[in-house]
Protein backbone atom coordinates (compact mmCIF):
# COMPACT_ATOMS: atom_id res chain seq x y z
CA UNK A 1 0.00 0.00 0.00
CA UNK A 2 3.02 2.53 0.41
CA UNK A 3 4.36 4.70 -1.74
CA UNK A 4 0.97 4.86 -3.66
CA UNK A 5 -0.38 7.94 -4.68
CA UNK A 6 -3.16 9.01 -2.26
CA UNK A 7 -4.32 12.01 -4.22
CA UNK A 8 -7.56 10.84 -6.30
CA UNK A 9 -8.25 13.92 -8.25
CA UNK A 10 -11.16 13.60 -9.69
CA UNK A 11 -12.88 12.90 -6.41
CA UNK A 12 -11.69 15.68 -5.08
CA UNK A 13 -12.77 17.96 -7.58
CA UNK A 14 -16.34 16.24 -7.73
CA UNK A 15 -16.46 16.82 -3.95
CA UNK A 16 -16.16 20.67 -5.00
CA UNK A 17 -18.91 20.25 -7.56
CA UNK A 18 -21.85 22.50 -6.54
CA UNK A 19 -21.92 21.56 -2.73
CA UNK A 20 -22.51 24.84 -0.98
CA UNK A 21 -24.26 23.47 2.37
CA UNK A 22 -28.01 24.55 3.33
CA UNK A 23 -28.04 26.88 6.67
CA UNK A 24 -28.45 23.70 8.94
CA UNK A 25 -25.30 21.49 7.34
CA UNK A 26 -23.49 24.76 7.85
CA UNK A 27 -24.43 24.48 11.47
CA UNK A 28 -24.31 20.70 12.03
CA UNK A 29 -20.40 21.01 10.70
CA UNK A 30 -19.34 23.59 13.08
CA UNK A 31 -20.96 22.53 15.97
CA UNK A 32 -19.00 19.29 14.79
CA UNK A 33 -16.05 21.40 14.87
CA UNK A 34 -16.65 22.83 18.07
CA UNK A 35 -15.94 19.61 19.97
CA UNK A 36 -12.50 20.19 18.68
CA UNK A 37 -12.04 16.24 17.17
CA UNK A 38 -11.75 17.77 13.64
CA UNK A 39 -13.58 17.31 11.01
CA UNK A 40 -13.62 14.55 7.73
CA UNK A 41 -13.67 15.47 3.68
CA UNK A 42 -16.61 15.98 2.94
CA UNK A 43 -17.30 18.66 5.68
CA UNK A 44 -14.57 20.55 4.85
CA UNK A 45 -16.08 20.29 1.05
CA UNK A 46 -18.88 21.98 2.20
CA UNK A 47 -17.00 24.26 3.81
CA UNK A 48 -14.75 25.46 1.34
CA UNK A 49 -17.72 26.06 -1.20
CA UNK A 50 -19.09 28.63 1.46
CA UNK A 51 -19.23 32.07 -0.60
CA UNK A 52 -21.42 34.38 1.68
CA UNK A 53 -20.03 36.88 3.88
CA UNK A 54 -21.96 35.83 7.03
CA UNK A 55 -21.14 32.38 6.64
CA UNK A 56 -17.76 32.99 5.97
CA UNK A 57 -17.96 35.13 9.32
CA UNK A 58 -19.27 32.05 11.21
CA UNK A 59 -16.71 29.80 10.04
CA UNK A 60 -13.82 32.51 11.09
CA UNK A 61 -16.02 32.54 14.29
CA UNK A 62 -15.47 29.13 14.95
CA UNK A 63 -11.86 29.13 14.21
CA UNK A 64 -11.60 31.59 16.96
CA UNK A 65 -13.45 29.73 19.30
CA UNK A 66 -10.84 26.60 18.43
CA UNK A 67 -7.54 28.31 18.07
CA UNK A 68 -8.20 30.23 21.70
CA UNK A 69 -9.72 26.71 23.42
CA UNK A 70 -6.04 25.01 22.30
CA UNK A 71 -3.82 27.39 21.76
CA UNK A 72 -4.86 30.10 24.07
CA UNK A 73 -2.85 33.41 23.13
CA UNK A 74 0.56 31.83 22.85
CA UNK A 75 2.18 32.02 18.90
CA UNK A 76 5.91 30.21 18.37
CA UNK A 77 8.33 32.23 16.90
CA UNK A 78 11.24 30.96 14.19
CA UNK A 79 13.45 32.04 11.90
CA UNK A 80 14.70 30.17 8.55
CA UNK A 81 18.17 29.75 7.81
CA UNK A 82 18.72 29.23 3.70
CA UNK A 83 22.09 27.60 3.33
CA UNK A 84 22.14 27.35 -0.37
CA UNK A 85 20.12 29.00 -3.46
CA UNK A 86 22.06 26.78 -5.97
CA UNK A 87 19.04 24.70 -7.89
CA UNK A 88 19.03 22.03 -10.06
CA UNK A 89 14.90 22.57 -10.67
CA UNK A 90 13.29 25.29 -12.84
CA UNK A 91 10.09 25.46 -11.14
CA UNK A 92 8.03 28.27 -12.66
CA UNK A 93 7.24 30.53 -9.61
CA UNK A 94 10.33 30.41 -7.82
CA UNK A 95 13.55 32.91 -7.57
CA UNK A 96 15.96 30.09 -7.17
CA UNK A 97 15.06 28.36 -10.51
CA UNK A 98 18.00 27.16 -12.43
CA UNK A 99 17.18 29.95 -15.74
CA UNK A 100 17.09 32.60 -13.48
CA UNK A 101 20.56 33.62 -14.82
CA UNK A 102 20.70 36.90 -12.92
CA UNK A 103 20.88 35.45 -9.45
CA UNK A 104 23.74 35.29 -7.70
CA UNK A 105 24.30 31.76 -6.66
CA UNK A 106 25.80 30.97 -3.34
CA UNK A 107 25.93 27.49 -1.19
CA UNK A 108 27.02 28.58 2.41
CA UNK A 109 30.09 27.39 4.14
CA UNK A 110 30.09 25.75 7.41
CA UNK A 111 31.28 28.84 8.89
CA UNK A 112 28.94 31.06 7.16
CA UNK A 113 26.75 28.56 8.47
CA UNK A 114 27.70 29.24 12.37
CA UNK A 115 27.81 33.08 11.26
CA UNK A 116 24.51 33.17 10.25
CA UNK A 117 23.20 31.29 13.41
CA UNK A 118 25.08 33.53 15.29
CA UNK A 119 22.42 36.54 14.07
CA UNK A 120 19.84 34.57 14.71
CA UNK A 121 20.94 33.81 17.97
CA UNK A 122 21.76 37.84 18.88
CA UNK A 123 18.18 38.36 18.03
CA UNK A 124 16.48 36.09 20.31
CA UNK A 125 15.94 33.33 18.17
CA UNK A 126 16.21 29.35 19.75
CA UNK A 127 14.12 27.75 16.82
CA UNK A 128 15.70 27.91 13.12
CA UNK A 129 14.08 25.85 9.79
CA UNK A 130 17.13 25.05 7.89
CA UNK A 131 16.13 24.87 4.03
CA UNK A 132 17.96 25.77 0.48
CA UNK A 133 17.44 24.92 -3.22
CA UNK A 134 18.34 21.12 -4.32
CA UNK A 135 21.40 20.52 -5.40
CA UNK A 136 24.35 18.18 -5.16
CA UNK A 137 26.04 20.58 -3.07
CA UNK A 138 23.01 20.77 -0.66
CA UNK A 139 23.00 16.95 -0.42
CA UNK A 140 22.31 14.93 2.70
CA UNK A 141 25.75 14.60 3.97
CA UNK A 142 26.39 18.26 3.69
CA UNK A 143 22.77 19.07 5.87
CA UNK A 144 24.17 16.85 8.46
CA UNK A 145 27.13 19.10 8.97
CA UNK A 146 24.78 22.40 8.21
CA UNK A 147 22.66 20.62 11.34
CA UNK A 148 25.68 19.60 13.77
CA UNK A 149 27.07 23.35 13.17
CA UNK A 150 24.10 25.26 13.70
CA UNK A 151 23.63 23.00 16.81
CA UNK A 152 27.18 23.65 18.43
CA UNK A 153 27.26 27.57 17.94
CA UNK A 154 26.77 29.32 20.75
CA UNK A 155 26.15 33.75 21.49
CA UNK A 156 28.37 35.93 23.77
CA UNK A 157 25.23 34.88 26.43
CA UNK A 158 25.66 31.63 26.00
CA UNK A 159 22.38 30.88 24.05
CA UNK A 160 22.03 28.26 21.07
CA UNK A 161 19.54 26.81 18.71
CA UNK A 162 17.42 24.56 20.39
CA UNK A 163 15.59 22.90 17.48
CA UNK A 164 16.01 22.75 14.34
CA UNK A 165 13.63 21.79 11.90
CA UNK A 166 14.50 21.25 8.29
CA UNK A 167 12.43 22.02 4.70
CA UNK A 168 14.56 20.09 2.12
CA UNK A 169 14.15 18.18 -1.16
CA UNK A 170 12.55 14.70 -0.95
CA UNK A 171 15.32 12.12 -0.32
CA UNK A 172 15.92 8.27 -0.08
CA UNK A 173 15.30 6.48 3.41
CA UNK A 174 18.52 6.52 3.84
CA UNK A 175 19.32 10.40 3.77
CA UNK A 176 16.08 10.53 5.91
CA UNK A 177 18.03 8.48 8.70
CA UNK A 178 20.55 10.46 8.75
CA UNK A 179 18.82 13.55 9.28
CA UNK A 180 16.85 11.20 12.09
CA UNK A 181 20.18 10.67 13.65
CA UNK A 182 20.64 14.49 14.01
CA UNK A 183 17.96 15.16 16.33
CA UNK A 184 15.94 17.58 13.45
CA UNK A 185 12.42 18.41 15.00
CA UNK A 186 10.05 18.69 11.68
CA UNK A 187 10.87 17.31 8.58
CA UNK A 188 9.33 19.79 6.36
CA UNK A 189 8.30 19.46 2.33
CA UNK A 190 5.63 21.08 0.47
CA UNK A 191 3.97 19.52 -2.61
CA UNK A 192 3.54 22.67 -3.77
CA UNK A 193 -0.21 21.78 -5.81
CA UNK A 194 -1.65 18.05 -5.37
CA UNK A 195 -2.88 18.43 -8.68
CA UNK A 196 -0.84 15.84 -11.08
CA UNK A 197 -1.75 18.00 -13.81
CA UNK A 198 -0.94 21.52 -13.08
CA UNK A 199 2.40 20.12 -10.91
CA UNK A 200 3.56 18.99 -14.80
CA UNK A 201 3.00 22.85 -16.11
CA UNK A 202 4.82 23.97 -12.94
CA UNK A 203 7.25 21.96 -12.38
CA UNK A 204 8.85 20.92 -16.05
CA UNK A 205 12.45 20.10 -15.07
CA UNK A 206 14.71 18.28 -12.90
CA UNK A 207 14.06 15.72 -9.73
CA UNK A 208 11.46 17.55 -8.56
CA UNK A 209 8.89 16.88 -12.30
CA UNK A 210 8.59 13.31 -10.44
CA UNK A 211 5.08 14.24 -8.56
CA UNK A 212 4.89 10.52 -6.84
CA UNK A 213 8.14 10.86 -5.57
CA UNK A 214 7.32 14.28 -3.86
CA UNK A 215 3.98 13.18 -2.90
CA UNK A 216 5.62 9.58 -1.08
CA UNK A 217 8.65 11.83 0.32
CA UNK A 218 6.82 11.92 3.88
CA UNK A 219 6.94 7.96 3.81
CA UNK A 220 9.95 7.81 2.99
CA UNK A 221 11.09 10.12 5.97
CA UNK A 222 8.68 7.65 8.35
CA UNK A 223 10.23 4.11 7.06
CA UNK A 224 13.40 6.73 7.94
CA UNK A 225 12.75 7.80 11.29
CA UNK A 226 11.13 10.97 10.97
CA UNK A 227 7.87 11.08 12.73
CA UNK A 228 7.17 14.89 12.68
CA UNK A 229 6.74 16.04 9.07
CA UNK A 230 4.72 18.78 8.20
CA UNK A 231 2.80 19.91 4.76
CA UNK A 232 2.08 22.34 2.73
CA UNK A 233 1.24 23.43 -0.29
CA UNK A 234 1.96 26.87 -2.30
CA UNK A 235 -1.27 28.61 -2.31
CA UNK A 236 -2.02 30.27 -5.80
CA UNK A 237 -0.89 27.74 -8.34
CA UNK A 238 -4.11 25.99 -8.42
CA UNK A 239 -8.19 25.99 -6.82
CA UNK A 240 -7.04 26.67 -3.07
CA UNK A 241 -10.49 24.34 -2.73
CA UNK A 242 -8.62 21.42 -4.22
CA UNK A 243 -5.31 21.67 -2.51
CA UNK A 244 -6.98 22.07 1.02
CA UNK A 245 -8.95 19.18 0.38
CA UNK A 246 -5.68 17.16 -0.90
CA UNK A 247 -3.59 18.08 2.71
CA UNK A 248 -6.80 16.59 4.52
CA UNK A 249 -6.11 13.38 2.44
CA UNK A 250 -2.37 13.42 2.97
CA UNK A 251 -3.22 13.93 6.60
CA UNK A 252 -5.61 10.89 6.66
CA UNK A 253 -2.73 9.04 5.04
CA UNK A 254 -0.35 9.37 6.99
CA UNK A 255 -2.90 8.71 10.25
CA UNK A 256 -3.46 5.57 8.78
CA UNK A 257 -0.05 4.17 7.53
CA UNK A 258 1.68 5.64 10.53
CA UNK A 259 -0.55 6.70 13.68
CA UNK A 260 0.00 10.26 13.12
CA UNK A 261 -1.06 13.06 11.08
CA UNK A 262 1.05 16.34 10.10
CA UNK A 263 2.84 18.03 13.06
CA UNK A 264 2.20 21.83 11.09
CA UNK A 265 0.69 22.57 8.22
CA UNK A 266 2.29 25.78 6.10
CA UNK A 267 0.56 28.53 4.15
CA UNK A 268 2.63 30.30 1.97
CA UNK A 269 1.16 32.63 -0.54
CA UNK A 270 2.53 32.80 -3.84
CA UNK A 271 4.30 36.16 -4.33
CA UNK A 272 6.22 37.44 -7.29
CA UNK A 273 9.38 36.67 -7.50
CA UNK A 274 12.14 38.21 -9.63
CA UNK A 275 13.73 36.28 -12.62
CA UNK A 276 10.39 34.33 -13.04
CA UNK A 277 7.38 34.27 -15.42
CA UNK A 278 5.76 35.55 -11.90
CA UNK A 279 7.51 38.52 -11.79
CA UNK A 280 4.66 41.07 -11.71
CA UNK A 281 1.29 40.33 -9.11
CA UNK A 282 -0.82 40.83 -11.93
CA UNK A 283 0.63 37.68 -13.91
CA UNK A 284 0.18 35.28 -10.76
CA UNK A 285 -1.79 32.30 -11.86
CA UNK A 286 -4.70 32.04 -9.39
CA UNK A 287 -3.94 34.67 -6.58
CA UNK A 288 -5.75 33.29 -3.61
CA UNK A 289 -7.75 36.65 -2.22
CA UNK A 290 -7.19 37.93 1.52
CA UNK A 291 -10.86 37.15 2.18
CA UNK A 292 -10.51 33.46 0.85
CA UNK A 293 -6.72 33.45 2.28
CA UNK A 294 -8.60 34.10 5.56
CA UNK A 295 -11.28 31.67 5.20
CA UNK A 296 -8.99 28.59 3.97
CA UNK A 297 -6.47 29.47 6.91
CA UNK A 298 -9.71 29.20 9.34
CA UNK A 299 -10.90 25.90 8.25
CA UNK A 300 -7.39 23.75 8.73
CA UNK A 301 -7.65 24.87 11.76
CA UNK A 302 -11.01 23.28 12.76
CA UNK A 303 -10.61 20.63 10.25
CA UNK A 304 -7.47 19.15 12.23
CA UNK A 305 -7.27 21.39 15.18
CA UNK A 306 -4.29 19.77 16.80
CA UNK A 307 -1.72 20.34 13.86
CA UNK A 308 0.28 23.80 13.75
CA UNK A 309 -0.50 26.23 11.08
CA UNK A 310 2.79 28.00 10.21
CA UNK A 311 2.60 31.85 8.59
CA UNK A 312 5.50 33.12 6.87
CA UNK A 313 6.64 36.46 6.60
CA UNK A 314 5.33 36.75 2.82
CA UNK A 315 2.42 38.04 4.32
CA UNK A 316 1.84 41.47 5.72
CA UNK A 317 1.85 42.47 9.25
CA UNK A 318 -1.88 42.96 9.38
CA UNK A 319 -2.86 39.75 6.93
CA UNK A 320 -0.55 37.97 9.62
CA UNK A 321 -2.39 39.24 13.05
CA UNK A 322 -5.57 38.11 11.33
CA UNK A 323 -4.50 34.72 10.71
CA UNK A 324 -2.98 34.39 14.42
CA UNK A 325 -6.75 35.33 15.40
CA UNK A 326 -8.11 32.68 13.34
CA UNK A 327 -6.17 29.79 13.87
CA UNK A 328 -1.98 30.19 12.93
CA UNK A 329 0.13 28.96 16.08
CA UNK A 330 3.55 29.90 14.24
CA UNK A 331 5.32 32.59 12.32
CA UNK A 332 8.49 33.50 11.24
CA UNK A 333 9.90 36.52 12.58
CA UNK A 334 13.08 39.27 11.02
CA UNK A 335 13.59 36.84 8.32
CA UNK A 336 16.34 36.82 5.90
CA UNK A 337 15.72 34.45 2.30
CA UNK A 338 19.04 34.66 1.05
CA UNK A 339 21.89 32.46 1.56
CA UNK A 340 24.03 34.68 4.36
CA UNK A 341 21.35 37.27 4.48
CA UNK A 342 21.77 37.98 8.30
CA UNK A 343 25.34 38.14 7.96
CA UNK A 344 25.14 40.36 5.16
CA UNK A 345 24.23 43.23 7.62
CA UNK A 346 21.73 45.49 8.49
CA UNK A 347 17.83 44.07 7.57
CA UNK A 348 17.31 46.07 4.84
CA UNK A 349 13.71 47.63 3.70
CA UNK A 350 15.05 47.99 0.15
CA UNK A 351 13.84 45.01 -2.40
CA UNK A 352 16.76 45.37 -5.04
CA UNK A 353 18.93 44.72 -1.98
CA UNK A 354 17.64 40.96 -1.43
CA UNK A 355 17.27 40.49 -5.41
CA UNK A 356 20.90 41.25 -5.63
CA UNK A 357 21.79 38.73 -3.28
CA UNK A 358 19.50 36.07 -4.32
CA UNK A 359 16.43 35.96 -2.02
CA UNK A 360 13.70 33.41 -3.30
CA UNK A 361 10.44 35.05 -3.21
CA UNK A 362 8.94 39.56 -2.16
CA UNK A 363 8.46 39.73 1.60
CA UNK A 364 5.84 41.15 2.94
CA UNK A 365 6.88 41.80 6.72
CA UNK A 366 9.80 43.36 7.26
CA UNK A 367 9.85 44.29 11.50
CA UNK A 368 12.61 43.20 13.46
CA UNK A 369 11.98 40.10 16.04
CA UNK A 370 11.83 43.17 18.98
CA UNK A 371 9.32 44.70 16.56
CA UNK A 372 6.90 41.88 16.30
CA UNK A 373 7.64 40.96 20.06
CA UNK A 374 6.17 43.98 21.26
CA UNK A 375 3.40 44.33 18.65
CA UNK A 376 2.21 40.77 20.14
CA UNK A 377 2.46 41.78 23.81
CA UNK A 378 0.36 44.55 22.49
CA UNK A 379 -2.17 42.10 21.48
CA UNK A 380 -1.70 40.34 24.96
CA UNK A 381 -0.09 37.52 22.58
CA UNK A 382 2.96 35.74 24.68
CA UNK A 383 5.61 35.25 22.34
CA UNK A 384 6.96 31.09 22.57
CA UNK A 385 10.41 29.97 21.55
CA UNK A 386 9.42 26.55 23.27
CA UNK A 387 11.45 23.43 22.33
CA UNK A 388 9.77 21.73 25.15
CA UNK A 389 8.25 18.54 23.69
CA UNK A 390 11.44 18.23 21.31
CA UNK A 391 13.79 17.49 24.74
CA UNK A 392 11.31 15.64 26.68
CA UNK A 393 10.62 13.04 23.78
CA UNK A 394 7.16 13.86 22.90
CA UNK A 395 6.91 13.86 19.23
CA UNK A 396 5.07 11.75 17.06
CA UNK A 397 2.04 9.58 18.30
CA UNK A 398 3.56 10.56 22.18
CA UNK A 399 2.58 13.73 20.92
CA UNK A 400 -0.72 13.56 19.99
CA UNK A 401 -1.68 11.26 22.70
CA UNK A 402 -1.26 14.46 24.66
CA UNK A 403 -2.16 17.28 22.30
CA UNK A 404 -5.94 15.71 21.40
CA UNK A 405 -7.38 15.62 24.62
CA UNK A 406 -5.75 19.18 25.28
CA UNK A 407 -3.20 18.00 28.06
CA UNK A 408 -0.40 19.91 26.11
CA UNK A 409 -1.83 23.03 27.12
CA UNK A 410 -0.36 22.44 30.98
CA UNK A 411 2.57 22.35 29.25
CA UNK A 412 2.84 24.99 26.22
CA UNK A 413 1.64 27.99 28.58
CA UNK A 414 3.91 27.72 31.27
CA UNK A 415 6.93 27.02 28.42
CA UNK A 416 5.40 29.85 26.32
CA UNK A 417 6.33 32.06 29.39
CA UNK A 418 10.07 31.00 30.68
CA UNK A 419 11.09 31.66 27.24
CA UNK A 420 9.89 34.87 26.77
CA UNK A 421 10.88 35.84 30.03
CA UNK A 422 14.42 34.75 29.34
CA UNK A 423 14.00 36.99 25.69
CA UNK A 424 13.06 39.58 27.57
CA UNK A 425 15.84 39.61 30.08
CA UNK A 426 18.45 38.51 27.01
CA UNK A 427 17.37 40.41 23.96
CA UNK A 428 14.87 42.76 24.61
CA UNK A 429 14.32 46.39 24.07
CA UNK A 430 13.75 48.36 27.32
CA UNK A 431 10.17 49.29 26.11
CA UNK A 432 9.61 45.70 25.22
CA UNK A 433 11.09 44.41 28.29
CA UNK A 434 8.73 46.58 30.77
CA UNK A 435 5.39 45.96 28.98
CA UNK A 436 6.49 42.06 28.50
CA UNK A 437 7.33 41.58 32.19
CA UNK A 438 4.19 43.21 33.08
CA UNK A 439 2.48 41.08 30.28
CA UNK A 440 4.15 38.27 32.29
CA UNK A 441 2.63 39.61 35.88
CA UNK A 442 -0.70 39.37 34.83
CA UNK A 443 -0.29 35.91 33.17
CA UNK A 444 1.19 34.03 36.27
CA UNK A 445 -2.31 35.38 37.61
CA UNK A 446 -4.32 32.98 35.86
CA UNK A 447 -2.87 30.02 37.13
CA UNK A 448 -6.09 28.58 39.13
CA UNK A 449 -3.99 25.71 40.19
CA UNK A 450 -1.92 26.83 43.03
CA UNK A 451 0.79 24.40 42.51
CA UNK A 452 1.03 25.30 39.26
CA UNK A 453 1.05 28.49 39.88
CA UNK A 454 3.97 28.30 42.28
CA UNK A 455 6.09 26.45 40.04
CA UNK A 456 5.69 28.76 37.19
CA UNK A 457 6.23 31.88 39.48
CA UNK A 458 9.43 29.55 41.06
CA UNK A 459 10.91 29.36 37.60
CA UNK A 460 10.13 32.86 36.12
CA UNK A 461 12.32 33.96 39.35
CA UNK A 462 15.17 31.60 38.59
CA UNK A 463 15.21 33.28 34.95
CA UNK A 464 15.40 36.59 36.17
CA UNK A 465 18.17 35.56 38.76
CA UNK A 466 20.16 33.87 35.55
CA UNK A 467 19.07 30.29 35.11
CA UNK A 468 18.20 29.75 31.50
CA UNK A 469 16.34 26.96 29.74
CA UNK A 470 14.25 25.48 31.91
CA UNK A 471 10.76 23.78 30.85
CA UNK A 472 8.31 21.15 31.69
FE1 LIG B 1 14.51 24.98 -6.41
FE2 LIG B 1 12.74 24.85 -4.42
FE3 LIG B 1 12.91 27.02 -5.93
FE4 LIG B 1 11.94 24.83 -6.97
S1 LIG B 1 11.01 25.98 -5.26
S2 LIG B 1 13.43 26.18 -7.95
S3 LIG B 1 13.15 23.27 -5.92
S4 LIG B 1 14.47 26.24 -4.57
FE1 LIG C 1 5.29 23.06 21.45
FE2 LIG C 1 5.49 21.19 23.33
FE3 LIG C 1 6.41 23.63 23.80
FE4 LIG C 1 3.80 23.19 23.67
S1 LIG C 1 5.21 22.36 25.22
S2 LIG C 1 4.91 24.87 22.68
S3 LIG C 1 3.68 21.66 22.07
S4 LIG C 1 7.20 22.23 22.26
Amino acid sequence: MRHQNFIDRDKLYGLLDNNVPTESELNDILNKARKLKGLNLEDVAKLLCVEDEADIEKILDTAKYCKDEIYGKRLVLFAPIYTGNACVNNCVYCGFRRDNRSLMRKVLTMDEIEQETLQLLRMGHKRALLICGESPRNNADYMVEAIRRTYAAKDEKGSTIRRINVELAPMSVEDFAKLHAEKIGTYVCFQETYDPVEYKKFHPSGPKSDYLYRLTCMDRAQEGGINDVGLGVLFGLTDYRFEILAIMEHARHLEEDYGCGPHTVSFPRIEPAEGTPFSLPENLPHPVSDKDFRKIVAIIRIAMPYTGIIISTRERPEMRDELVRYGASQISAASETNPGGYEEGERSIDESAHQKTGAQFTLGDHRSLDEVISAMIDGGYIPSFCTGCYRKGRVGADFMDLAKPGLIKEFCKPNAMFTFREYLEDYASPTTKAKGLELLQQLTQTFSKEDLKRKVEGNLCKIGEGERDLYF
